[in-house]
């Protein structure tokens, strides 16, 4: 009879284990406090734009390769798309320059060496003042490590561990921004593909898991929160969902993939991260002119990263903290001048929607780094997973995936 497996948690971290252990043989049981899977990366009919819209915009690169091959094991990496090159149209809203970095299609980052290819008004020698970033101590600050002034901080720098981080960039944890540097900028152009899941999040990475998961006779169950774990030699016996409750065998494995808090609340004394940080996206209805790119990074504004959707124009602000109680409409007004410069455009304040979500990320900061435990519990039948466990990278959906597969990894070990 094949081995049980309860996953606790449908986010991305609990669904890449969950068909992981499907694909193996499991008999797999996902358990979701909601009503709907996906967790902090899901898709939803919005009424004020009449759109399905994504909770938030979410940015892949190319390799980002736990998370590529996730996608490819549903079956949807055709549904991550992006330019052929890595190739990032910026500009400034200071002074309204615009360029495009070019990362070029090669391994190896020869696009350093060309300075056309380089952010504008930067040489290669402030290139070489960011290698110490490459393998810095997880306790070591960005701003310790590297400089965090001048035209390649703020063009390039700023912007992409302010996305990767969600910190400011100077209070993050340096080795975090390492793990970045090197799997990104530093692997070259091939590496840094921008890919986006044109068709949604939940489309392209959540309900084909579902599907896929249930084709191979697993159960999902929606509105099914844990509420408190039965111990039993050394391990866990019970799952307590409030009105129901589950046996564990000391064969059967569980998986918690549930954000920190959660997780704190349910296994007192786990130490987990314990400050989070903001992130506000805004949607706005408009059709994107023909001829703009599907990405374009902004310096100089509110606005930092604006995307192109069918019918839709989007953007992204991380480490969002200051922007959560601000009245919505004057935000909204706020980033719709942004938008309108960078892309281009002009009009009145369209149907829009501004998605604020708290705790979007653990902090990416030394201290809360130091915080995150391991996928191993002191509790034999027990693994956690999800992005704030110890995975070396941001709160990323790569890190996500990589949590699930190394808790998938564990109990595929326990085999006999
Ligand atoms: C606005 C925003 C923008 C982002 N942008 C990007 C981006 O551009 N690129 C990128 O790579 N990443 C991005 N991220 C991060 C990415 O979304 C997360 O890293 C990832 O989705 C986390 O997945 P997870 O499985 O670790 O956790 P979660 O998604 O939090 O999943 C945990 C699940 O557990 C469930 N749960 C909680 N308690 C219980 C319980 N007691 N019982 C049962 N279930 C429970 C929750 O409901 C949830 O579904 C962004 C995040 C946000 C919020």
């Amino acid at each position: 009879m094949a081995k049980t497996v309860h996953i606790i948690g449908a986010g991305i971290s609990g669904l890449s284990a969950a068909v992981r252990l499907a694909n193996a043989g499991f008999s797999v049981h996902v358990h979701e406090a909601t009503q709907q899977a996906g967790g902090r990366c899901r898709s939803y009919f919005d009424a004020a734009t009449n759109l399905t819209i994504d909770n938030g915009n979410h940015l892949l690169l190319s390799g980002n390769r736990h998370a590529l091959a996730y996608a490819r094991s549903i079956g949807t990496e055709a549904g991550l798309v992006g330019p052929q090159r890595a190739q990032f149209p910026f500009v400034d809203l200071a002074n309204g320059q615009r360029w495009q970095l070019d990362l070029g299609d090669s391994r190896l980052p020869l696009w350093l060496f060309d300075k056309a290819r380089r952010v504008p008004d930067t040489g290669l020698r402030d290139y070489l003042a960011l290698m110490p970033l490459i393998w810095a101590a997880p306790s070591r600050l960005v701003g310790d490590a590297i400089p965090c002034e001048g035209t390649l901080y703020r063009r390039l720098v700023q912007p992409l561990l302010l996305a990767a981080l969600n910190v400011d960039p100077p209070e993050g944890s340096a080795g975090l921004a390492g793990a970045v540097v090197r799997e990104t900028l530093m692997a070259g152009g091939q590496a840094c593909r921008p890919l986006i899941a044109r068709d949604g999040l939940s489309a392209v990475l959540v309900e084909p898991a579902i599907e896929l998961l249930r084709n191979k006779g697993a159960s999902i169950q929606l509105g099914h929160e844990l509420r408190a774990f039965g111990l039993s030699a050394g391990g866990i016996g019970e799952l307590k969902f409030g009105a129901d409750a589950v046996t564990v065998g000391p064969d059967d494995a569980v998986i918690l993939a549930v954000p920190p808090r959660p997780a704190a609340g349910l296994l007192p004394g786990l130490k987990t991260p314990t400050k989070f940080r903001a992130i506000v996206n805004a949607h706005f209805r408009f059709d994107p002119p023909k001829d703009m790119p599907p990405l374009i990074g902004v310096v100089g504004g509110l606005v930092e990263w604006l995307f192109a959707f069918p019918q839709r124009l989007s953007v992204t602000i991380s480490n969002g903290d200051r922007l959560v109680d601000l009245p919505r409409e004057e935000l909204a007004q706020a980033i719709w001048r942004d938008v309108c410069a960078a892309a281009g455009v002009a009009g009145e304040l369209p149907p829009w929607q501004i998605v604020r979500e708290r705790r979007a990320t653990f902090e990416a900061t030394p201290e809360q780094n130091a915080l995150r435990p391991g996928a191993e519990t002191a509790l034999k039948n027990l693994f956690l997973a999800g992005d704030w466990t110890d995975t070396g990278l941001p709160a990323t959906i790569e890190g996500s995936v990589r949590s699930g597969d190394r808790a998938a990894d564990l109990v595929l070990a326990r085999r006999p």
